[in-house]
């Protein structure tokens, strides 16, 4: 619960929310949205998020004043506001922040600028390294089930291996009588003959 890891995402186009939500979900964070600025302080009420991405262009009331409308509620006030628009409106960035973003992001989104600023303000969930651990024990439970199904399997490979076993007999006697042989008894056995004749 200590961890800050809730992100609000305020944008009415659903191909940048999903790509923003598959970027954010990967690096730890969950992703809350909303497609317009009064459902946006809707949900930013009701959730308290740890941070709210804010699109500028928004049906309805405008991320600028999406945003001065939470930042003048005291229960939300303290949720840092990042501002996210089009290249095109490069002048409003003053505007953007006096209505009180924390900070301003520009159109078409850099995955690694957006990452880094979340970052700024969130830090790094740990959550980031849990998807690596249960994806280690989700592959130690695969090896365990596929050396079982080896293990299950090797009574089936027996047959296929015995018409090899005529080959191999010809093999082992060679190699078996070496072996079972204990050393004390192979060195008399060997210098015997050797010292009679
Ligand atoms: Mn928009």
């Amino acid at each position: 619960m200590s961890v800050k890891n809730r992100i609000l995402y305020i944008e009415d186009n659903y191909q940048n929310r999903r790509l923003v939500k598959r970027l954010l979900k990967r690096k730890g964070y969950e992703l809350i949205e909303a497609e317009d600025g009064l459902q946006g302080i809707a949900i930013a009420a009701r959730e308290k998020p740890d941070l709210i991405l804010m699109d500028i262009n928004l049906p309805g009331i405008d991320g600028m004043e999406a945003t001065s409308r939470i930042k003048s509620s005291s229960d939300l006030s303290h949720i840092p506001i990042i501002a996210i628009t089009a290249a095109a409106m490069r002048g409003d960035r003053e505007r953007i922040m006096a209505a009180g973003c924390d900070d301003y992001l520009q159109k078409p989104i850099d995955n690694d600028q957006l990452v880094e600023t979340v970052r700024r303000f969130l830090g790094s969930p740990a959550e980031e390294t849990k998807p690596a651990v249960s994806d280690l024990k989700a592959l130690a439970h695969e090896l365990k089930s596929l050396v079982r199904d080896l293990n299950n399997g090797t009574p089936e490979t027996n047959p296929t291996t015995s018409p090899a076993l005529p080959q191999t007999s010809e093999t082992q006697p060679m190699t078996q009588p070496k072996n079972p042989l204990p050393p004390g008894a192979a060195t008399p056995s060997q210098t015997a003959p050797s010292g009679h004749a």
